[in-house]
């Protein structure tokens, strides 16, 4: 006799719990509409639309040819881990050694990496809102305390460090500064950094985790890394990688440098979970930092050029808030203004409510901000062909016109 047996019941509560996001969920629906032959224009995903430099492309096949196909060290090919070191000595002023940083298939996984090697049980995370969502996911998977910190867009979208200051308690372990930020745009200047590095020399645990990852698509003013402020590298754990900057998000390369206890359990995480990062890719990310970046400079300046379009658009919008957008190809105009208003006969009230109602009847795929922690705005990614995006933003402006 066989007795019944159902997979559901066999999941953990990780298994059980882990939620796939909102911005999949909206490209799922994008793709569900588009397969109806509904044209649907998509602003979804945070992912250059140009492919990876071909100087870049060329040093992978040669990596291969030259047999680069095997395993590699956990923590990343030592002339890799030495260009980094010396990338981020030469362009951001943080003196690392190569044994600090730690390769991974993608930031993300870095990203995971840091977090479960200084993350358990009671610890608080002090997130400033809007964040990136894998933020939360990550410290939720690691069993630690999501402290969500929101600002506005009056406010830049950068949280005030007294604000920071007072969100601390002997439980905090890490704050997470994402600048220039997915999904606001926003980048953290030297002096707004200096007053939450005096916040973090006051405790006596507390790290930073800086993710840098749009480091290379900045228009306007200075970028700062935050281990290079006096006093802070022993505090922070810098992040980076090679999807956004050199259009190599399917490549899956990112890293992470710190502190060498810190650097040394990043490593064990990984070897528990993937092991090295790609091989062949590893010895392409060596010409990415050290070949030509005359791509990289062009893929910015075509963003640049959007990011005007975008800020003009939203400015004319009813109901669309927005400030400046010095870095990123993402806007997240506050849309407060356009909730409670009808479209059609029914009240659009959350911005869940909107993206749905931009996609089905507009067609146009946004994400509501809820995801990112600040549930009045919604995410509109540029990193999408100028004609696309053109015509996504007339359909925009008929959308908020409607409301009513
Ligand atoms: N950090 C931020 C702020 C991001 O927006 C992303 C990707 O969207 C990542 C990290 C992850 O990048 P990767 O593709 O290298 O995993």
């Amino acid at each position: 006799m066989t007795t019944h047996f159902d997979a559901t019941t066999m999941l953990s509560s990780r298994g059980a719990s882990a939620d796939e996001g909102a911005i999949i969920r909206m490209s799922q629906r994008t793709r569900e509409l588009r397969a109806k032959g509904r044209d649907v224009v998509a602003l979804t995903l945070g992912e250059p639309d140009f492919d990876t430099p071909k100087n870049i492309r060329d040093a992978a096949t040669r990596a291969m040819d030259q047999g680069h196909t095997h395993y590699a060290p956990v923590a990343g090919i030592p002339e890799l881990r030495e260009a980094i070191a010396q990338k981020l000595q030469a362009e951001n002023g943080l003196a690392y050694q190569a044994s600090n940083i730690v390769l991974a298939n993608g930031a993300k996984q870095a990203i995971n990496n840091a977090i479960l090697s200084i993350i358990g049980p009671g610890d608080e995370v002090i997130i400033p809102a809007p964040f990136w969502l894998s933020y939360e996911a990550s410290v939720r998977f690691a069993g630690g305390t999501p402290v969500i910190l929101p600002a506005t867009v009056e406010e830049g979208y950068k949280v005030p460090a007294a604000r920071i200051a007072a969100a601390l308690t002997e439980r905090s372990k890490l704050l997470i500064i994402n600048s220039p930020s997915n999904p606001s745009g926003a980048v953290w200047s030297r002096a707004e950094l200096e007053s939450v590095a005096k916040v973090i020399a006051s405790h006596p645990r507390l790290m930073v985790m800086s993710d840098e990852i749009y480091e290379y698509i900045v228009f306007d003013g200075a970028f700062t890394s935050f281990g290079a402020l006096p006093g802070m590298l022993e505090r922070t754990i810098t992040l980076n990688g090679f999807s956004k900057g050199f259009a190599m998000t399917g490549w899956r390369l990112g890293y992470a440098a710190a502190p060498e206890p810190v650097a040394k359990a990043m490593a064990r995480m990984q070897s528990i979970i993937s092991a090295g990062a790609n091989a062949f890719v590893q010895h392409a990310a060596i010409e990415a930092l050290n070949g030509q970046r005359d791509d990289v400079r062009l893929m910015r300046e075509t963003y640049r050029g959007r990011r005007d379009n975008v800020l003009a658009a939203l400015a004319t919008m009813k109901g669309v808030r927005i400030g400046a957008i010095p870095a990123t190809f993402y806007a997240f105009p506050d849309v407060s203004g356009a909730l409670g208003r009808k479209a059609g006969n029914h009240v659009v009230n959350t911005t869940e409510e909107l993206c749905d109602w931009l996609l089905e009847e507009h067609g146009v795929a946004t994400v509501p901000g809820s995801a990112f922690g600040v549930p009045q705005s919604i995410r509109l990614s540029f990193a999408t062909g100028d004609a696309a995006l053109e015509k996504a933003l007339k359909r925009l402006e008929a959308a908020f016109a409607a409301l009513h």
